[in-house]
């Protein structure tokens, strides 16, 4: 090989199984029991009060043994993780169910890693897009990000009963989409970077067509399904944004990476002025890279409607009104101090962020 010669690797890591429909948490246990006959189950409280009858049925029909049963998991934190795969190895589980949203499935993630145990996902809500992923966030005890763990291996099983997760309050499934609205943009911009930087990884196609295979999808349903779901009814565009945010995004960002819409979401968290949920950062924050990337009118006009339509924040005002200083100090974290930056194709400045801001805040795209 020339010396001169450039190795490009293209990888995909991906979870064994993803079993999505109603009443599939029922072939939890048929499924797990692949991988042993003890299970250790880590939740949120909600979470298994809503499941819990649920899944300790599917593994006891399928003759495996709950050895171990945490239902209070509030915070990802290393403290948490800690304990509980101390614990986790006293019972010999072969396995490890997380239960719940975000936080309770990224700590049993990172509990199973710590057992060197496969870890199973099931999740109730549609807020994160963490089940499938091989990621866990971890939080400080004061509840401020800490880390990312990349973790050796996703969720060898994952499953989404729509039925529980349709059954959620709605707004957990807008979040989700705002966060799932990012991977498009910022999978787009992290394979130009690497493409021109080429000094790593590049994603492989299969990837970036995830990512915009889950735009597309919340394009066309999200707007529906939100309807839907404040009607009580679950419909098809119900499944279809549930696939868009927990498989399709989940695997896009996870085998490209975030960039400016997540760099600019920490940027305005650390100001301490931004009230707001994740997703709902994270989308004001793409339509901000969208101007930044001088998408086309049209395209950028057609994301910031559809937010509205589906009730994502499109203007600084809905997080409180954050000051200029407080801006500047977003626009410079989110410029080059965030990892995330690196993932941009050119070096930002923060006043072209700032511009990009006053674009978004005055409508003049
Ligand atoms: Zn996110």
């Amino acid at each position: 090989m020339d010396k001169f010669e450039r190795i490009t690797i293209r990888k995909m890591v991906t979870p064994s199984l993803y079993l999505q429909g109603k009443g599939a948490i029922y072939y939890l246990g048929q499924k797990a029991f692949t991988f042993g006959d003890k299970a250790y189950v880590v939740g949120g409280s909600t979470a298994l009060e809503v499941a819990g009858d649920r899944i300790k049925k599917s593994l006891d029909s399928n003759g495996i043994e709950v050895v171990g049963w945490r239902d209070s998991v509030k915070d990802c934190t290393h403290a948490t993780i800690n304990r509980l795969a101390e614990e986790g190895k006293h019972t010999k589980a072969h396995f490890v169910v997380g239960v719940g949203g975000g936080r309770a499935i990224d700590t049993a993630k990172a509990v199973a890693w710590k057992m060197n145990a496969p870890a199973i996902s099931v999740g109730t809500q549609c807020a994160t897009n963490a089940d499938a992923s091989a990621e866990s966030v971890v939080y400080t005890e004061d509840h401020r990000y800490l880390e990312t763990l990349v973790l050796p291996r996703n969720p060898v099983v994952v499953i989404e009963d729509t039925e529980i997760i349709a059954r959620a309050p709605v707004k957990f499934l807008i979040w989700g989409m705002g966060d799932a609205l990012s991977t498009k943009f910022e999978s787009e911009a992290f394979a130009k970077a690497r493409d021109k930087k080429k000094d790593a990884e590049v994603p492989p196609t299969a990837a970036l067509a995830l990512a915009d295979s889950c735009y597309r999808s919340l394009m066309e349903h999200g707007q529906k399904a939100v309807t839907d779901l404040k009607n009580g009814i679950h419909s098809h565009e119900v499944d279809e944004v549930i696939e868009a945010v927990k498989l399709s995004s989940a695997m896009a960002f996870e085998n490209t990476g975030c960039a400016l819409a997540h760099a600019l979401h920490n940027g305005l968290t650390r100001t301490g002025q931004v009230r707001g949920e994740h997703g709902e950062i994270v989308a004001y924050a793409t339509i901000v890279q969208a101007v930044f990337e001088n998408r086309p009118r049209d395209d950028v006009r057609h994301l910031v409607s559809w937010c509205d339509r589906v009730g994502l924040p499109t203007r600084l005002k809905y997080f409180g009104e954050p000051s200029k200083s407080a801006l500047r100090m977003a626009a410079e974290h989110a410029a080059d101090k965030d990892a995330n930056s690196k993932n941009m194709p050119d070096k930002m400045r923060p006043s072209e962020i700032l511009e990009a801001i006053d674009k978004v805040e005055r409508g003049a795209f």
